[in-house]
């Protein structure tokens, strides 16, 4: 199975994700993660994209192109992945088209986790006042807002996107962890039936 969570940050993507590891065995392909790694380690990717991540901005379609392309290569991808942040501009998701193409595989399903960004807004500036310092560096209000306007300018288009093309799905991302888990297995089950 190969599946797209998209959603704005906050929306819970890496959460569900986690979840459907366990539950299918399949891997979480989250480009965020990569490129936190990427910088903890000071790679030449991860020195480009620092800054560009503290501000909240997208890192170039190129650098994430290449890191997902090469990862999908590995073997513990065969059984299937799940994209948690990626794609996330329409250049993102026509790379993604086309290695995916070349590699003669399919996208089985886009999952689309929506909430209310004003809801999502306070729920982070809570979660912010409430554990200072756990949370990650790019998470304070000003970055989220950011963030937020970034989603909507560049990434929301991948909505209609992968409407048209009959992949969308959506889910109510402001029911409780366990309901949208829930509902997401139902979009998963239905999809298999
Ligand atoms: P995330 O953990 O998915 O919220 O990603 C954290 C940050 O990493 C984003 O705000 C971007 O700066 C960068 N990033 C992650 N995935 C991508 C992507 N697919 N394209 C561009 N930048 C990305």
């Amino acid at each position: 199975m190969r599946l797209i969570l998209l959603g704005p940050p906050g929306a819970g993507k890496g959460t569900q994700a986690k979840r459907l590891v366990d539950r299918h065995g399949i891997v979480q392909l989250s480009t965020g993660d990569m490129l936190r790694a990427a910088v903890a380690a000071e790679t030449p990717v991860g020195l480009k994209a620092k800054d560009i991540m503290g501000r909240g901005d997208l890192v170039p379609d190129e650098i994430v192109i290449e890191i997902i392309s090469q990862r999908i290569d590995e073997p513990d991808c065969a059984r299937g992945f799940i994209l948690d942040g990626f794609p996330r501009t329409v250049a993102q998701a026509d790379a993604l088209d086309h290695l995916l193409k070349e590699k003669g595989l399919a996208l089985d399903v886009v999952v689309e986790i929506k909430v209310d960004e004003a809801i999502l807004l306070s729920r982070i500036a809570q979660r912010a006042s409430e554990t200072p310092g756990a949370v990650r560096e790019d998470d304070t209000a000003e970055t989220l807002k950011r963030r937020l306007a970034v989603y909507r300018e560049q990434t929301a288009p991948l909505i209609d996107y992968y409407g048209r093309r009959g992949l969308l799905r959506t889910v109510d991302g402001m029911q409780s962890i366990d309901e949208v888990t829930a509902d997401i297995d139902e979009v998963l089950a239905r999809m298999a039936a």
